[in-house]
């Protein structure tokens, strides 16, 4: 039999490596478009601040392949798919390519919001950048250099988005992040965090302007600055949207597959189009998609079942999991983590706002099972929390993990709960006094 794979990133690549471990005898053939075998994007950012080398990214080598028996084609372009005769066409290759089963490993790019100027002057390279590859990192490092560029403007306030104004900061360039929504991380904080960590960001000379809706990219010949929805002008040298993915989804929509925002799979991740499979960042399940490296993984171990015939593992979908990658700055947000956004009932919060130490936790509980977390200055949660999602815990072991405690009057008997209150009881003045009766602050002991 032989696996045809489109894409060499982690889906690809993994499904490759997954379907290899479970079949000796299966011919594996994986095309890219790229001319690097697999590499990590996680740190491309600091590629441009010249941190890590290309070398470094590299995750497996070209040998890497050979020894697994993976027919690895580099700088080439797939450029339609024939499901009626079960063959791929590739860019200056006369000759199509059958395979007995596909999959479709075709990742996102990077999205741009509907700004005036955005793509042309991205696409004409006057100083507006996306970054997704080791060449779009390349390209913005030599722009910066060869226009000795000093001020630099990163729409948005997400993940990327901070992680590369970072980087950008630290190559000594004077960085905006303009952010749509009201605070940054808005999809993987609430209102108070977010307040928080653009504090932080703030601390570190990045300057952060939120409800900044980006209306125009400026400039002639190259960029000189964006105007926001209001009028306001901010300058900039260079420009970097990191707004959002978008799954590729041409090649399939073009060979008729069902696609939506992402190419339509089902819990095996076959395609509507029989031998047909899609995995990673190009696929929709149960109208979500993810973008992240975990729910690549956990779907390449799928697809490569399904593609052998094994279809006994479903695919549940992946718990969204985000860690902020800012050397000092430790933000990690996990599943559900508001809510009130949520259909159903019977929500719990635990939750400490330490604004004196910069650390805010919050836990959400469902029936007693964790369901989603921010850990925002404090790490020592982590771990915990990573291994008891979507199970039961003890609320008393988590208020003991968080330190948050209920202080007891021994007057009247109120009771002062750390998890629900804005300030913490040891943060509360010295000349604090119990609401009910006015006994002192000392008047409290810690309930055991
Ligand atoms: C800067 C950055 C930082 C990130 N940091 C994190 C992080 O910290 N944690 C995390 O979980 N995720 C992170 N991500 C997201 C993560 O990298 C993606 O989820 C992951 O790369 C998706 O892998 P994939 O294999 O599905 O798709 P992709 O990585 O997009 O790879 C798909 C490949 O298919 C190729 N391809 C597409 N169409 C064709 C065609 N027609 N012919 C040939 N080849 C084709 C593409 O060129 C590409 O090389 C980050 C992403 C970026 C850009």
């Amino acid at each position: 039999m032989k696996v045809v794979i489109i894409g060499n990133n982690v889906s690809g690549t993994f499904a490759a490596q997954n379907i290899r471990f479970l079949s000796e005898e299966t011919e594996i053939e994986v095309f890219t478009q790229e001319k690097y075998p697999y590499y990590t994007r996680v740190n491309l950012p600091e590629l441009i601040s010249e941190k890590v080398s290309i070398d470094d990214l590299i995750v497996f080598k070209e040998d890497w392949y050979r020894n697994k028996r993976i027919q690895l084609n580099l700088n080439t372009h797939v450029k339609k798919i024939d499901p009626k005769t079960k063959t791929i066409e590739v860019e200056g290759k006369s000759k199509s390519i059958s395979y007995d089963k596909l999959v479709l490993a075709l990742g996102s790019t990077p999205n741009v919001p509907p700004i005036k100027n955005a793509i042309e002057m991205k696409n004409e390279k006057k100083g507006v950048f996306t970054l997704r590859s080791i060449d779009d990192a390349l390209a913005i490092k030599d722009y910066i250099r060869s226009k000795n560029a000093k001020k630099a403007i990163v729409i948005g306030g997400g993940l990327l988005g901070l992680e590369l104004a970072n980087q950008i900061n630290n190559s000594n360039l004077d960085t905006t992040v303009v952010e749509f929504f009201p605070r940054l991380l808005p999809r993987q904080l609430d209102g108070e965090c977010g307040t928080m960590l653009k504090e932080e960001i703030e601390n570190r000379g990045i300057k952060v302007a939120l409800d900044a809706a980006t209306e125009e990219i400026l400039g002639n010949d190259f960029v000189s600055g964006i105007r926001l929805k209001g009028g306001q002008k901010i300058d900039a040298d260079i420009v970097l949207i990191q707004a959002g993915i978008r799954p590729t989804i041409e090649l399939a929509k073009n060979a008729e597959l069902d696609t939506n925002r992402g190419i339509i799979v089902n819990q095996f991740l076959e395609t509507s189009e029989k031998d047909i499979f899609a995995v990673g960042d190009c696929i929709e399940y149960k109208e979500q998609i993810w973008g992240i490296i975990p729910a690549c993984m956990e779907q390449s171990k799928i697809v490569a079942a399904s593609v052998l015939g094994a279809k006994k593992v479903e695919y549940q979908g992946t718990t969204p999991k985000n860690t902020l990658k800012i050397v000092g700055l430790d933000v990690t947000s996990i599943g559900i983590i508001d809510p009130s956004k949520e259909e159903s009932g019977g929500w719990e919060i635990l939750r400490k706002a330490d604004k004196k130490d910069c650390c805010y936790q919050k836990l959400v509980l469902k029936e007693n099972k964790l369901k989603g977390a921010i850990l925002y200055g404090d790490s020592k949660a982590t771990s915990y929390v990573y291994s008891k999602m979507e199970q039961d815990v003890d609320k008393n072991e988590l208020r003991d993990l968080l330190e948050l405690y209920i202080y007891v009057c021994q007057k009247c008997g109120m009771e002062y709960d750390d998890a629900v209150m804005e300030v913490l009881f040891k943060d509360l003045p010295d000349d604090f006094n119990c609401p009910n009766c006015k006994n002192p602050k000392e008047g409290f002991k810690k309930k055991e």
